[in-house]
């Protein structure tokens, strides 16, 4: 085992979009309209010395606009598993997409770790692309310029560490400045892919994301996130919902809700 602190896991299953099929979920899907689920995550990293967020979801206002099914806000997951969202100090954001920075207000002690990236991107030119713009809410993004003119956003320029342990990559293609989150754990290292693959299918049969701005960065993010964690059963994909039945649950009253990711897979 690497040297540095090792943690517990979390993953808190906030929502679901029911209504997809396999041409929302893949480029070119051969099978393209059986029915594709897939579920909505924030993740909890943890020890006796530390709690880090990563991803912030989204609200109940969001999720009516864009048909998904919100079954909890993540704030309300982490109080049924005693944590107090108002208290956590780092918040790491994967990428700005509506879906991992929406609730960012709900963490008012916290400091948002960024890839300087994603920010411009999320800021930048190609903001004028309809098409670009549509998984982010430009809300969420002036929140984040706020939060960066109260002084409460860190920005990272690849490879970071945001404390013994836990590690930030970037693994672009999907959104421009879209980063991983690599943790130690007790089973070796964990990859917490978050949208740089959304499936187990993405990346294990190369097959990309339709919301896609770099189809050539998004594969070689594939190869990154291999090369970080300690096997390909160490990646969690960020939208899967095979990752509920791969992983045992933090508890009975948790099966469903919030899993643990950091224990060896049940598969
Ligand atoms: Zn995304
Ligand atoms: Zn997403």
């Amino acid at each position: 085992m690497a040297d540095g602190e090792a943690y517990e896991i979390l993953a808190l299953k906030y929502g679901t979009h029911a209504n997809r099929v396999r041409a929302d979920n893949f480029l070119f899907a051969d099978d393209h309209a059986s029915p594709h689920p897939i579920d909505y995550f924030v993740w909890v990293i943890r020890n006796e010395r530390r709690t880090v967020l990563v991803d912030t979801g989204f609200t109940h206002t969001e999720a009516k606009e864009r048909g998904r099914i919100l079954d909890h806000e993540p704030r309300d997951l982490l109080k049924l598993i005693g944590i107090d969202p108002e208290t956590i100090e780092n918040v790491i954001i994967s990428h700005l997409h509506f879906d991992h920075a929406g609730t960012l207000d709900h963490f008012r002690a916290a400091q948002f770790h960024l890839q300087e990236t994603e920010m411009g991107y999320a800021t930048g030119r190609c903001m004028c692309d309809e098409i670009l713009r549509r998984p982010f809410n430009v809300e969420h993004v002036c929140q984040m310029v706020r939060n960066v003119y109260s002084g409460r956003v860190q920005f990272h320029d690849g490879d970071a560490e945001i404390a013994p342990g836990i590690t930030v990559h970037q693994a672009p293609g999907h959104s421009k400045g879209l980063q991983c989150v690599r943790v130690l754990t007790n089973s070796g290292w964990v990859v917490l892919a978050a949208d740089a693959s959304h499936l187990y299918e993405n990346f294990e049969q190369r097959r990309p994301f339709p919301i896609v701005v770099d189809v050539e960065a998004t594969l070689r993010s594939y190869d990154r996130l291999e090369a970080l964690a300690s096997s390909r059963r160490h990646i969690i994909p960020g939208h899967d919902p095979l990752v509920l039945n791969r992983y045992p649950p933090l508890n009975e009253r948790t099966r469903g809700l919030v899993h643990r990711l950091d224990l060896p897979r049940l598969d």
